[in-house]
This record gives structure tokens, sequence and C-alpha cells, in this order.
């Protein structure tokens, strides 16, 4: 297993498929999931060009972020209780789950009181699964609405774990989540500023890129093999 080897493959492939659809390689961030992922590993991917990585753990992150919080910017990406808003606001640069107006509440107050304004993308359930967490993409524009007079929260774009399927059956998920985020930029609202689309994995992520995803979250196509599979339901 070779981390360099594995970043550079990504990489490649990236490029590959951003080009096939004239989208500039440059455009799409690359967010290396680190769940069960040891540190000295993480600043290998470092090492080799990773500058964002994402966790799905509360606990994990914070156990992580003393050694790598000079060397690489946090990404919550997992479903995230609204008791522990608290351990992860003055950590990470943006929350991915965003799911609820609870926990949007609760994340508008605990970034009021750090005195900083919380990047955070909607969860969206593009695939309507019940093991899955996110907003139903018929209650998106209902539930921005209900954000608005969060202040302290400022709405990026959308986030969303497809269905698993086989690559090319996954792709009407992603056109559905570029349509979802395109018809909800132009919207008129003080805390909306609609930039990213975080949508695609290891299995995925060339479709993903095709269809316009801006970030992709990838684990073990980077790592390898997790250990303990502690995959978000
Ligand atoms: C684990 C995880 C990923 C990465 O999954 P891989 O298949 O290992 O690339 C991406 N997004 C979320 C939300 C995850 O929990």
């Amino acid at each position: 297993m070779d981390i360099r080897y594995n970043i550079d493959k990504v990489k490649e492939n990236v490029k590959k498929h951003a080009l096939k659809v004239n989208r500039n390689p440059d455009d799409i961030l690359i967010v290396a999931v680190t769940k069960t992922v040891d540190v000295s590993r993480i600043e290998e991917a470092i090492k080799y060009g990773i500058t964002d990585i994402g966790e799905n753990k509360v606990q994990e992150l914070v156990d992580k972020y003393p050694t790598l919080m000079d060397k690489v910017q946090f990404h919550f990406i997992g479903h995230l209780q609204t008791n522990k808003v608290k351990y992860v606001i003055d950590k990470v640069k943006m929350i991915h789950s965003l799911d609820s107006v609870r926990l949007a509440e609760e994340i508008d107050k605990r970034a009021k009181k750090c005195n900083r304004i919380m990047d955070c993308l909607i969860e969206v359930n593009v695939g309507s699964e019940e093991s899955k967490y996110g907003i139903e993409p018929s209650s998106l524009l209902e539930f921005i609405k209900e954000l608005e007079s969060f202040d302290n929260l400022k709405i990026k774009g959308l986030m969303t774990v497809a269905p698993y399927v086989d690559a090319e059956d996954v792709r009407p998920y992603f056109r559905k989540m570029k349509e979802l985020f395109d018809n909800t930029k132009s919207l008129n609202q003080k805390n909306l500023d609609f930039k990213y689309l975080s949508m695609g994995m290891t299995n995925d992520y060339t479709v993903a890129v095709e269809e316009g995803a801006n970030i992709i979250r990838i684990g073990t196509g980077i790592f390898g093999k997790r250990l303990y599979d502690m995959e978000v339901k």
C-alpha cells in the first residue's frame, strides 16, 4: 500500500475525467477521508500533497487535531449530534453534514460564541434511502428557508453519499444533485453562498467529477482498506 502512488492515481483520474467534460481539474478539491487512519499515515499523505482531510467521528477528530492542526484543514463529514457541535466548532473548516434545523441552531449558537461564521454543506439523501441521513431532495428549498435566521452559519453548498451501486448506475443521482445545486444557488438568502458540491467517494468519484462535483471525499482509494469498516449509515 503506497499512499503517494494512490494520491497520484486519484489526481490523474480527476484530471482525466475533468478534462473529458471540459472542466478545470484544479477546481476539484480532494478531501482525504482519514477515519481509522493513524496520524503518521495522514502525515505521509500531507507530505504528498493532501491539504484537506475528512473525519466522521467527533472523538477521532478531537484526538488527531492537536498533532495535525497546523498542517492540514479538517472537514467534518459524518452525522453530527447536536451535543457534540461544541467539540468541533473551533476546529473544522466546514461541516458537510447539516441535516436538521436543530443542528443548524446549535451550530449557529456555538459559532456565535467563538466569534466565527461556520461554513456548512447541506447533506441531501439523494436516493431517499431509509438507512441514510440527509434532507430529501423535495424538501431542500423549504429546509433552506428554515435556516434563514442563522447569521453565524453560511450555507456553502450540498453534499451527498450516493447509493452504493455500480459506477454507471450512480450517474443519475449525481446528475440530480447538480440540478439541485444549480437550482438553489441563485436563491436570494443572506446566509447562502453556494460554491461547493461535495460528492464522489472511492467507488464513484470519476463519475462525480464528470457530473460536476468540486469536492470529492476519498478514503480507501488513498489509504487502502480500513481495518474496521465504520461506514456511515
Ligand atoms: C468513509 C466516507 C467516505 C470515503 O469512503 P471511501 O469509499 O473509503 O472513499 C466519504 N464520505 C463519507 C461521508 C464517509 O463516511
